[in-house]
């Protein structure tokens, strides 16, 4: 890889404390990407500190595991329950990868680790994840797959995902490949772009599946969603895809909703102690709050698409902005983290009915 660090931005190390603001794992793997990138050893303490079970669980450790692969790099600390890690990154390396996730942890929080560095390679990248596909706390592979992926195409870098299986919590077995090219040339850096508004809405649906479950779920769920979206089945708005075999037990309800400039898609997913009635409002309280702001990105998409931009604004030296819903803390944390390891600032200011995110180049 063939990434060196703007001249006004130092090899020292990457400094974090684990338990800033969020305190959870997002901050470990916004740091080990950011580690990969630039090419700054990684220290990192007080790991997840501000979660029950602090340090690093297996979810933890798969990512930290999965970045020492795509980069030939050392990872000291790197032990479950461990609050303290020394991450030193090599060279990122293309290529075929396969990570398996130990005990249904998220496949896409995995990928969210290597993506940054494995866009910015020397070569395409396969990377085959099993595990978990649609977890609680991470994005679902739908999420990625419509909301994250075209964003990231955006910045002229290929990013194709492929689901084979879904895998739910705690069972697993989900699995899944993503194709990673990075742009042509190394002389042509990423574009940032701009998504400030999100367009004319051009089409709206919702998909239940529940494989190794009641049948009665999934026509429960769209039943009551339609009743709150005001969506039809006759319409095409309330979906049944086909299950896998082999898939479940697990549920999962998704809407998405494609803008012109953007889609965004809305997870929730089934629990024991939940009826599907129940999980059904839970959605439809999460689409009706991204329709009452402005916002072009909803609150996950806002933490996770900070760390590409701010990519691209490195690389090219030139600023990008988008507006989104709210600033969660993890949308916080993020700047803070991003900020620390890359030469950028982040800017987060009210506007009508939303929040800008404006990343900027230092100097
Ligand atoms: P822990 O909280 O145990 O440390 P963790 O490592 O799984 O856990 P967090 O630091 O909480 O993670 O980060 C979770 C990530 O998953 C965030 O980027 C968040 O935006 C994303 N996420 C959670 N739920 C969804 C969802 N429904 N759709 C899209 N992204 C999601």
């Amino acid at each position: 890889m063939n990434l060196t660090l703007s001249p006004s931005h130092n090899m020292l190390p990457l400094t974090l404390d684990g338990s800033t603001g969020e305190g959870g794992g997002q901050i470990l793997r916004t740091g080990l990407a950011l580690s990969m990138v630039t090419g700054r050893p990684l220290h990192i303490t007080r790991i997840r500190a501000g979660r029950p079970k602090p340090g690093l669980m297996r979810q933890h450790l798969a990512c930290v595991q999965a970045a020492a692969a795509v980069c030939g790099g050392q990872a000291d600390g790197a032990e479950l329950n461990s609050q303290a890690l020394q991450f030193t990154p090599g060279t990122v390396r293309g290529g075929d990868y396969r990570f398996q996730i130990a005990t249904a942890g998220s496949c896409l929080l995995v990928l969210q680790t290597v993506l940054p560095a494995l866009m910015l390679a020397d070569g395409e990248s396969r990377v085959q994840l099993l595990g978990g596909t649609h977890n609680p706390m991470a994005p679902p592979f739908d999420f990625l797959e419509r909301a994250f992926a075209p964003l990231v195409r955006r910045l002229g870098v290929g990013l194709e995902l492929q689901l084979l299986r879904r895998g739910f919590f705690p069972a697993g077995g989900g699995e899944l490949v993503a194709h990673i090219t990075p742009p042509l040339s190394t002389a042509q850096p990423l574009a940032p772009v701009d998504v400030m508004e999100r367009g004319p809405l051009q089409n709206a649906w919702c998909e239940a599946v529940a494989p190794g479950l009641a049948r009665s779920i999934v026509p429960r769920e769209l039943e009551t969603l339609g009743q709150r979206m005001g969506w039809t089945c006759e319409a095409g708005q309330l979906r049944q895809p086909p299950t896998r075999q082999n898939e479940g037990p697990g549920n999962a309800l998704i809407a998405t909703l494609e803008h012109a400039h953007i889609t965004e898609v809305f997870c929730q997913l089934g629990e024991r102690s939940l009826s599907a009635e129940q999980v059904a409002k839970r959605l439809a309280n999460e689409v009706h709050a991204y329709q009452r702001s402005q916002g072009a990105l909803g609150p996950h998409l806002a933490d996770q698409w900070m760390l590409p931009l701010a990519l691209a604004v490195w690389r090219s030296g030139r600023a990008a902005s988008y507006t989104c819903t709210e600033a969660t803390p993890h949308t916080q944390t993020n700047a803070q983290t991003i900020a620390l390891g890359l030469p950028v600032q982040v800017q987060i200011t009210p506007v009508e009915r939303a929040l800008r995110v404006e990343v900027l180049p230092h100097g």
